[in-house]
């Protein structure tokens, strides 16, 4: 299976310091105590560790384990598990750090984590990929907790991985805690509505800013990169409420088609394909780098970061770009979308309907009662609005992208936990 090459040129580049400079930016226009600055350019606690697993050929191959709590101001700590070949520190300390913002964007009583293997799943067998699991669930055992540190999928996990953290993190600890872990399938405690959560959310916050745009969603188009959990969910909710895909891609290929894509038949397609787009006949095939600046009203980049950059930002022909990923647009390229006049909803909102329902899978968990998936996605839908709402205000409030704006009305909730909670 071949790898597309994305215009990612400046990939290399360290993640957390692509953070740390919109923290400042924020702090800087909002006049944010430098003490909580400081207190929030550090993350509270990294770990990593070496997890050695038995291959299927009987070898002995060594994997790095992360998990970084960047804080826990508002709570407990949230944030994915992350399985990819250029998983590091750096990156998971960036990770974590959005995290924080992202629960306080959403109103929820969380702080930030995230962890990660490096590792190429897709290159692993499932007996591989269950003891990997199970080891870094063992090695996180005095991180874990459903009221210290609650994980969550991300690239290239699911509800398996998921379901065996759970099952080997409840046997060190010889309890049954079903909420220290969510994006669980549903016979093991998973919420209805968690798999399309990210997805939805991402919808949800692009009819808020095509409403606010005066744009009606059936006469925009509309490019998804990634076909995952993100992507796929994402397109295809889009497309219900009548949004034109013109544009889809994943890493084996991507493609466009003017007249509009079957989202389902893609999605039938990858069904039966290994989860992958190649060979998909339902449009034209193009370039991957082509895509993110093809000719469309929303971008939705929903599968890497760092993929809006100098070097193809100006060429960008959407109005609208909802960042379905974490972070996959460089510091340099935002003042390029600025001055192009594209509003972008930062990913730190746009794709925070996910820990919205990993929160509402918790809740659940907690009081052992779960609700259908209406009331899931009413009560997500609801809470999406009024995080889209008050971000959209502070951009008028302090005349800044709604970028910085989410930024600002995270640290605005994350200073006061700081403060209350004081310093040793
Ligand atoms: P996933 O593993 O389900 O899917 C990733 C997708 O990206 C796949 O379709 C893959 O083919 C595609 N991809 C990988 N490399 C690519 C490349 N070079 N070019 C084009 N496409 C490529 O992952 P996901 O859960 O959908 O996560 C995608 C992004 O969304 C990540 O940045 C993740 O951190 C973020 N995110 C995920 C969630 C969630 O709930 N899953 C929540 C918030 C944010």
């Amino acid at each position: 299976m071949s790898t597309q090459t994305v215009n990612n040129a400046q990939a290399h580049e360290s993640m957390f310091d692509a953070v740390l400079a919109r923290l400042d930016a924020a702090a800087k226009l909002m006049n944010l105590s430098s003490d909580v600055l400081n207190v929030l350019r550090n993350p509270q606690r990294e770990v990593k560790v070496s997890l050695p697993i038995t291959m299927d050929n009987g070898k002995i191959e060594v994997f790095e384990g992360y998990r970084t709590v960047h804080s826990t101001h508002l709570g407990p700590s949230k944030g994915g598990i992350r399985y990819a070949m250029d998983v590091n520190s750096d990156e998971v300390r960036a990770l974590a750090a959005w995290m924080s913002f992202k629960c306080a964007v959403a109103n929820l009583p969380y702080g930030g984590a995230k962890g990660g293997i490096k590792c190429d799943p897709r290159a692993m067998s499932v007996g591989e990929l269950e003891r990997l699991s199970r080891a870094y669930a063992q090695s996180m055992k005095d991180v874990f907790g459903v009221n210290r540190d609650i994980p969550a999928p991300d690239m290239g996990t699911s509800g398996r991985e998921m379901a065996w953290i759970l099952d080997e993190f409840n046997k060190v600890t010889g309890e049954d805690s079903p909420g220290v872990i969510t994006g669980k399938p549903i016979a093991v405690g998973g919420s209805l509505g968690r798999d399309a959560a990210t997805g939805r959310g991402v919808m949800v916050n692009t009819l808020a800013a095509l409403k606010k745009m005066n744009l009606k969603p059936t006469e925009v188009t509309a490019v998804v990169q990634g076909f995952g959990n993100v992507g796929s969910h994402a397109a295809r909710l889009l497309a219900e409420k009548g949004i034109k895909i013109v544009g889809i891609g994943d890493h084996t290929a991507s493609f466009y088609n003017s007249n509009g894509i079957d989202i389902k038949a893609a999605l039938d397609f990858v069904a039966k394909n290994n989860r992958v787009l190649k060979g998909f006949t339902g449009a034209t095939e193009i370039n991957a780098n082509e895509l993110l600046i093809s000719k469309c009203d929303v971008l939705v980049p929903g599968a890497l970061q760092n993929v809006i950059t100098i070097d193809n930002a100006s060429k960008i022909q959407a109005k609208l770009i909802v960042e379905g990923a974490n972070g996959p647009t460089t510091p340099e390229a935002d003042p390029i979308l600025n001055e192009k006049g594209i509003i972008c909803v930062p990913d730190i909102l746009a794709n925070s309907g996910g820990v919205t329902v990993s929160y509402f899978e918790w809740v659940q968990n907690k009081a052992g009662y779960y609700w259908t998936e209406d009331e899931v996605n009413t009560k997500h839908d609801l809470k999406m609005e009024i995080a889209f709402e008050a971000i959209w205000n502070n951009t008028t409030t302090y005349k800044t992208s709604m970028r910085i704006a989410a930024y600002i009305t995270a640290l605005q909730k994350i200073e006061q936990g700081v403060k209350l909670k004081g310093a040793f």
